[in-house]
């Protein structure tokens, strides 16, 4: 609010009283304010009015004279109507500030919130990356057993477990010897069962585990996975031969077999509770059905079978001792079970050292 504008060719005061018409009227009496008047203008409206009518002390009216006779300013008059705006636009401007302070405080905190979620962000993309590193890590770790398990299988895929074949007797038999002997016990049990295979279609015979009570099973390597299906196929013939002590089964890691004996848990657990009225008419139950290494869940009307000869065994296959009675009546459910978890309990214990595959020779 400047308090002399330039064009006004009146100054902030007037003395003399000269008449004009009224182009500068009063703001009290309506008459015009003469140019040599003594009259004040509002600093904020640029109206005149007359000192005398607006009851302008006169001490007021000379230092507003005196200021503007020496160039100088800092105090100015405003009519009531402009005091009053001014009040009001003071009230305004002060709400505004209040207004313009809370945007502000509230853009601050909502930029220390952003800085905030900005960090959190970080630390979540942050433990999502270690978190995709311990996936792969684990993905990786997965693939190597998945990998080395089916490499496993594939080693065991041509050999045959055989149980309750003799050792060689004598004393301290050399290694070479104890090899032959089983070998040839081997052959022998080959020719029983009509096999039609010699030395060179076995690729080697080892004894697994430690010395036992009874003799240790032996792992037969073949050359070809057709001759020990074949062998396996075969093997309940094994009764009508002088072997009847000895039993065949596949060589499972100890994957396999822990796969075949949950499905034989399962396929009870279904029979207990997940056969319907039908199923009970039709007299049809769950069943692990299949060859050692190759069972599969099934519902059948098949009467529970007698146990071929290579499944009776149903024991791990490197236990060190072979049930030698196989054609003892079935055992009752608790039995397998108990069983089942003994053996299981000793195979673990000696996993490392039985159940390592053949090497070759
Ligand atoms: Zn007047
Ligand atoms: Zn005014």
């Amino acid at each position: 609010m400047t308090a002399l504008p330039s064009s006004q060719t009146q100054s902030l005061t007037q003395t003399s009283q000269k008449p004009t018409k009224a182009k500068f009227p009063c703001l009290r009496c309506k008459k015009n304010v003469a140019k040599n008047s003594k009259s004040v203008k509002c600093n904020i409206c640029q109206n005149w009015v007359h000192v005398e009518c607006e009851g302008m002390p006169a001490e007021f009216y000379n230092l507003l004279a005196n200021q503007e006779k020496y160039g100088m300013s800092g105090v100015y008059w405003n009519c009531a109507a402009c005091q009053t705006s001014a009040a009001k636009i003071t009230e305004m401007m002060g709400q505004y500030e209040n207004r313009v302070k809370e945007v502000e405080d509230r853009m601050t905190a909502g930029e220390a919130e952003i800085k905030q979620m900005g960090k959190e962000v970080k630390k979540v993309v942050e433990s999502l990356h270690d978190r995709d590193d311990k996936i792969d890590q684990k993905l990786q770790k997965a693939e190597k057993c998945i990998y080395e398990e089916l490499k496993q299988r594939d080693t065991r895929r041509a050999n045959a477990i055989m149980h309750g074949v003799a050792e060689i007797g004598g004393e301290n038999p050399t290694g070479g010897e104890r090899r032959d002997w089983d070998r040839k016990e081997c052959l022998a049990i080959l020719e029983a069962l009509r096999m039609g295979l010699d030395d060179r279609d076995i690729k080697f015979t080892r004894r697994l585990g430690d010395k036992p009570h009874g003799p240790r099973p032996l792992c037969v390597g073949f050359y070809s996975d057709a001759d020990r299906d074949r062998l396996l196929r075969r093997a309940r013939d094994l009764d009508k031969t002088k072997f009847k002590e000895v039993s065949i089964c596949a060589d499972l890691t100890w994957k396999q077999r822990t796969e075949e004996a949950d499905m034989a848990k399962e396929a009870a657990r279904r029979n207990e509770k997940e056969l319907t009225e039908e199923d009970k008419t039709k007299n049809l139950h769950w069943a692990a059905v299949g060859a050692k290494g190759q069972k599969r869940l099934v519902k059948t009307a098949a009467r529970p079978q007698q146990e071929p000869r290579t499944r009776q065994s149903d024991w791990s296959g490197r236990d060190r001792n072979p049930p030698r009675n196989n054609r003892s009546p079935r055992r009752t459910n608790d039995q397998e079970e108990q069983r089942r978890g003994l053996r299981r309990a000793r195979s673990e214990n000696s996993q490392e050292r039985v159940n390592s595959p053949p090497s070759k020779k």
